[in-house]
């Protein structure tokens, strides 16, 4: 299958050509005929398999640039970041086709409010916000969206984690009754489906790998002791000839922590978690995308839509509290049928999760051996609730695990 046999107009084709993008990627073979149809689709697929493209080009395909006052497309989407970077695709997508975008979310200072709210007012073909910060602009009256004809929720699972429910329940009640809506998620459980049968008429529905990480990434995993953690980076990062390495940790105390520890060992590393105000954010992703920058240690806000090509590891420092983070995490390395690498710290008390992730993922990922100048590392026994006393308490009499409430 080709681009071509989609029969998108040309000024789209030369959009794709100039993204570089060949072939279609097993979603956008699903998904574009359906979109095409009108059909409402809910679509469970995560990032990296070029899900954003698969209802950006029909979207675009359809959208007609000969009404100038008004928003045809709402795409909502969990991140900054993640709302920015759809705004990137569209805006090389659509380049040819001179259709218009804005990305509207959050944070930042007054000017940026301030710009958003002009070119709302202007008029915009489409609008990638987050909740939030589109209901403050709808409360202000500076756009309207009663002529809108397509409504997309990308990565609704994680919109939904992050409390967005009523929000989005609220800016529908916006919108008119008679759209087209598709719903991306990367998982399904069931709060997800709720929301479908509110939102969605008749969907189809389409399952892409549900919660297979990309098949291009070389998995990995080390059993540390937490005194080991740092000595394996730098000695990981100093040994291979890695560009482009993101570094995940669960806490950002951790991240700062790491991120001190490895800048002495000359590691050229920056921080990226949630206290950085959205300039710093940015400054940090350009250095990264631009290679100046060979390496950014962040919590799982990096892990959700950071689309950085040619990313070839990504250290998990820590195992993700959520199985499902895993393959986010992972997810950012083997973009679009690539290739990388990532690798998975796993201390004594992190092996019990670690053991779900294998559970989701549906196999063993190889044990790699330390290299021999730090030692032995903790043996893998991820029954074993708490790791080195053998069950036995100080007394040597076996110890009975009490399971607290969280
Ligand atoms: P996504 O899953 O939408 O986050 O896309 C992952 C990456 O794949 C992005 O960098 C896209 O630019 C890229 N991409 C999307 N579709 C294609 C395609 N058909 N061929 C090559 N790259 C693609």
């Amino acid at each position: 299958m080709t681009f071509s046999d989609f029969n998108f107009d040309p000024q789209l084709l030369e959009g794709l050509q100039s993204m570089g993008y060949v072939k279609p990627t097993p979603i956008q073979a699903q998904a574009i005929p359906l979109i095409l149809q009108h059909k409402d689709l809910i679509a469970c697929a995560q990032t990296g398999t070029g899900k954003t493209a698969s209802y950006l080009l029909p979207v675009l395909q359809h959208i007609s640039i000969s009404d100038k006052k008004h928003t045809k497309a709402l795409i909502l989407a969990p991140t900054r970041e993640l709302a920015q970077q759809i705004d990137q695709q569209v805006e090389g997508l659509a380049y040819f086709a001179g259709i218009s975008s804005i990305a509207v979310y959050g944070g930042g200072d007054g000017m940026i409010y301030e710009q958003q709210r002009r070119a709302m007012l202007e008029g915009v073909d489409i609008v990638i916000a987050t909740p939030g910060r589109l209901i403050a602009h709808l409360a202000s009256g500076v756009i309207k969206l009663d002529h809108l004809q397509y409504l997309v929720l990308d990565e609704a699972d994680r919109m939904l984690d992050m409390g967005f429910y009523e929000d989005i329940l609220r800016i529908i009640s916006n919108l008119p009754k008679e759209r087209q809506t598709l719903l991306f998620s990367a998982t399904m459980p069931p709060k997800i489906r709720t929301l479908a049968n509110t939102i969605l008429k008749d969907p189809q529905q389409i399952n892409i790998a549900l919660s297979q990480p990309a098949a291009g990434i070389s998995q990995q995993v080390y059993m540390v002791y937490d005194n080991q953690k740092v000595k394996l980076i730098s000695t990981l990062l100093k040994g291979g000839d890695y560009k482009s390495v993101l570094i995940f940790c669960s806490r950002k105390e951790t991240v700062k922590d790491l991120n001190r520890t490895l800048r002495r060992e000359g590691i050229k590393s920056e921080a990226f978690h949630s206290d950085l105000e959205q300039e710093q954010r940015e400054t940090v992703l350009r250095a990264f995308k631009s290679r100046v920058l060979p390496v950014i240690i962040g919590t799982d806000v990096l892990s959700r839509g950071i689309d950085v090509e040619g990313i070839s590891l990504v250290i998990n420092f820590d195992v993700p509290p959520d199985p499902e983070d895993y393959i986010h995490r992972i997810g950012r390395t083997a973009r679009a049928e690539t290739t990388g690498t990532a690798i998975t710290f796993v201390n004594e008390k992190d092996q019990r999760r670690f053991s779900f992730i294998e559970n989701l993922i549906g196999k063993e990922i190889p044990r790699m051996t330390l290299p021999i100048e730090l030692g032995e590392g903790p043996v893998y026994s991820p029954t074993t609730r708490r790791p080195s006393t053998g069950g036995n308490n100080r007394n040597g009499k076996k110890k009975v695990w009490i399971k607290r409430k969280a």
